[in-house]
């Protein structure tokens, strides 16, 4: 139907070939408010400012630069394009421009970002103010320079724990001179990454008590529930927090996606959304309309743009569309940036290196290819989108899987609901004891720097006993290891196994310890970045798997036995014929065979076997069970729990701060713990991540979108956008979509009648008979 607006046109003309549009949502426009700079922003910044074109700020930029010229740990959560950085440069070049000694180091969360940073505020060119990028690049000189010099010191979270904090004596005039730390684009740090980097801050805050100073902490995030909170756990410290966006926008319309069915051996089957996402790009740069287009990996990001690029064919438009992602020369990025801001470039297709700060705004059009995991990000990517007074358009194309699904048939889910507390757990034991150490041998630990973390004294005693610290009298944990110990802030561990070509040694890639028995065994297909390398040696002791490039038509999968014993249990909620828990577990996994599978039917080739030792893994998990006696009737029972835990582990992102990824699962008819019919969902990080956790806090939620996506699927018996899950390693058999609905009904339903919540004491071995059932 033609309409007088641009956006609806816009949609019209992207349904004319097949409509998936499955519902359309109006983002109002924002009208601009002022405020007066606060008062104690002198002249001359308000004369630098007013140059480079603010001339006044926004009041959510003003409040939050005032808490912090106070002394207030702040942080500002507000939308993309919102002037964040104005709220931390404030107080920080208010500091330069009056001549004082404070000095301030900003932390990003990607050497990029912090580049641009250096870039935005070099041209500022306030007087008085020597800004420093110090990462991994930078040689030896420039960092004694800027340890002596730079007022402002450009960094990431990686280089103050492997360089800054070990030498800290090095850095001691920055340290001593601490006003300001800036912690940008803050909500990254969750999960495991989150953990470490709270650890880090705490180990900064302290090192710059020692040498006399007491910064304030500066934040900036993405919108996110409780953002005092999440910056609270980062630092150990209360914080306050802006939150309303006052910035203007010209407003957006959102709609929302499902890539048309197709049949397959008569059951419907998604379109690849990275197909229709190309497709769509292409007919919005044939209209002029500047695209941007999110699209979850670097090799999709290349298919999109090449494929868009083919669409157009002999158009010249075609020649204005390319790719962006990391792993480009920065030189490369630096002009496609430039050429997307200046519309040279009309259509690009990027992996998330676009989404965190880097200032490229006015855009016409937002693609996002698939759910991004957090609402966060979706409204971050969306938010790239809006130029000027125009109308904003963005579009959301459904993966094939179960979030996705659901959320396109609920809309609700992304629209009308908070976005996600970015949540990590410090008091993680598997990643408080290696900080622990650092902190000790950086400088020994006093009772107060333990107070913050709770089990951390338990958590130094157990290093004492393993004599890597030592408790003086007086009270103090002193560092009595051999060598310092390597902790790496990303990723699982040091234990990775490299990736190397046969013939030629040359490093292909790495894969973390946990995965690699399921990704690069022997003769296994290991995909990397759209090329395929089969495996010919795995050498775990090494940490090596030895490749050669190859193109086989089949694929591998493996099979593994998963056994889980619960070690400890935190929490219950009894509910008659259904009760869910929290609690520690171990998790051992062998993997045990693989096989090889034709494509594309997927027919299985033959069956190999292997030997490889079983891995263990302490978490935390959630798990729920069923009285077997209400469940007569139900044929497949197994079948039924298998189903439910895949499309409960896919769905678990609707509520947590995760990625499928990071969770496993296992489920069974008759536990050997509960003695029930049981389905486990567990934190795939050594002693958990707070995912679980999450998920038995908002169960209700978590398990009633479990059974919509399962139920809202077209399918007949199951498929990828509903019960199917890539990565099981029972080759996706049993599985039984009809049971999933009814255990999840189930449990639903106990769930609206009396709940009975049961805690557990932290020691349930000694105490689990004075518990039961006394207590409550
Ligand atoms: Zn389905
Ligand atoms: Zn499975």
């Amino acid at each position: 139907m033609p309409t007088d607006r641009p956006t609806e046109q816009l949609l019209a003309a992207l349904e004319s070939e097949d409509g998936g549009l499955r519902h359309l949502r109006r983002l109002p426009a924002r009208r601009a408010v002022r405020a007066d700079w606060p008062e104690w922003v002198p002249a001359e910044v308000r004369d630098v400012l007013g140059d480079n074109g603010i001339t006044l700020p926004w009041p959510h930029q003003a409040e939050a630069a005032t808490h912090a010229f106070e002394g207030r740990d702040t942080v500002i959560a507000t939308g993309t394009a919102s002037g964040k950085s104005l709220a931390y440069l404030l107080p920080l070049l208010t500091e330069a421009a009056s001549g004082g000694e404070g000095r301030t180091l900003y932390l990003a969360p990607t050497k990029a970002l912090a580049a641009d940073q250096a870039r935005a505020v070099g041209e500022l060119a306030v007087p008085g103010l020597v800004p420093a990028i110090v990462d991994g690049d930078t040689p030896f000189e420039h960092r004694q320079w800027a340890q002596r010099f730079a007022n402002l010191v450009l960094s990431n979270p990686d280089l103050l724990h492997h360089s800054l904090l070990p030498r800290h004596r090095m850095w001691r005039s920055l340290l001593k001179n601490l006003k300001y730390v800036v912690v940008d684009e803050c909500h990254v740090y969750r999960g495991v990454f989150g953990a470490h980097v709270a650890l880090t801050l705490r180990r900064l805050l302290r090192l710059a008590e020692h040498y006399g100073a007491d910064p304030t902490v500066i934040a900036a995030s993405a919108t996110a529930a409780d953002p005092a909170a999440s910056l609270s756990v980062l630092t150990g410290r209360p914080a306050a927090a802006v939150t309303e966006d006052r910035s203007p926008h010209p407003g957006a319309t959102v709609g929302l996606w499902e890539p048309v069915a197709y049949e397959v051996d008569g059951e419907p089957r998604q379109a690849s959304t990275l197909s229709e996402t190309a497709r769509m790009l292409a007919q919005l740069v044939r209209r002029g309309v500047r695209t941007l287009a999110f699209v979850p990996s670097r090799r999709g990001a290349e298919i999109v743009a090449a494929e868009a690029r083919s669409r157009l064919g002999a158009d010249p438009a075609a020649g204005r569309i390319a790719a962006y992602r990391a792993g480009y020369l920065r030189e490369h990025r630096r002009d496609l940036e430039s050429d997307l801001r200046e519309g040279r470039l009309l259509g690009v297709a990027t992996t998330n290196a676009l989404e965190l700060g880097i200032d490229v705004t006015g855009l016409d059009a937002v693609l996002l290819c698939g759910y991004p995991g957090r609402l966060a990000s979706f409204w971050q990517q969306i938010g790239r989108a809006g130029r000027g007074d125009t109308e904003a358009l963005a579009v959301m194309l459904a993966k094939d899987d179960p979030l996705d699904t659901f959320l396109v048939h609920h809309p609700e889910a992304i629209f009308d609901r908070p976005v996600e507390a970015s949540v990590c757990d410090p008091s993680n034991p598997y990643v408080l004891a290696g900080h622990l150490c650092l902190a000790a041998e950086e400088l020994p630990l006093k009772e107060s720097d333990l107070a913050s973390i709770p089990g951390s004294r338990e958590v130094a005693e157990q290093l004492c006993e393993q004599r890597l610290l030592r408790r003086r009298p007086g009270g103090r944990y002193y560092w009595v290891g051999a060598e310092r110990p390597e902790v790496t802030l990303r990723g699982s561990g040091p234990m990775g196994v490299d990736i190397a070509e046969t013939s030629t040694g040359r490093l292909i890639g790495t894969v973390d310890a946990a995965a690699s028995h399921r990704l690069v065994h022997q003769g296994a297909l290991y995909l990397h970045q759209g090329e395929s390398y089969l495996v010919d040696d795995l050498d775990l002791e090494e940490g090596l798997a030895l490749v050669h490039a190859a193109k086989p038509p089949w694929t591998t999968t493996t099979q593994e036995i998963t056994h889980l014993e619960v070690l400890s249990m935190r929490e219950r909620l009894e509910m008659g014929e259904a009760a869910l828990s929290l609690g520690e577990v171990e998790v051992t996994s062998c993997v045990i065979s693989y096989q090889r599978r034709r494509l594309p039917s997927g027919e299985v080739i033959d069956t190999q076997s292997l030997d490889l030792p079983p891995q263990t893994l302490r978490t935390v998990a959630v798990w729920w069970t069923v009285d077997p006696e209400s469940l007569d009737g139900l044929k497949d029972l197994a079948g039924s729990l298998h189903a439910a835990e895949h499309a409960s582990i896919g769905l678990l992102p609707l509520v947590a701060t995760c990625d499928r990824w990071d969770i496993g699962g296992l489920s069974t008819a008759a536990h050997m713990d509960t003695e029930l019919p049981t389905v486990f969902v567990y934190d795939g990080h050594p002693g958990g991540a707070g995912f679980a956790e999450q998920a038995f806090r908002r169960w209700r939620e978590w398990l009633g979108a479990t059974r919509d996506a399962i139920t809202g699927c077209e399918c007949g018996t199951g498929c990828p956008s509903c019960i199917q899950s890539p990565k099981c390693g029972n080759g996706n058999e049993p599985l039984s979509k009809r049971g999933a609905v009814v255990l999840l009904d189930k449990v639903l339903k106990a769930g609206e009648g009396p709940v009975k919540t049961v805690a557990f004491a932290a020691e349930p071995e000694a105490k689990e008979d004075d518990l039961w059932p006394g207590d409550f």
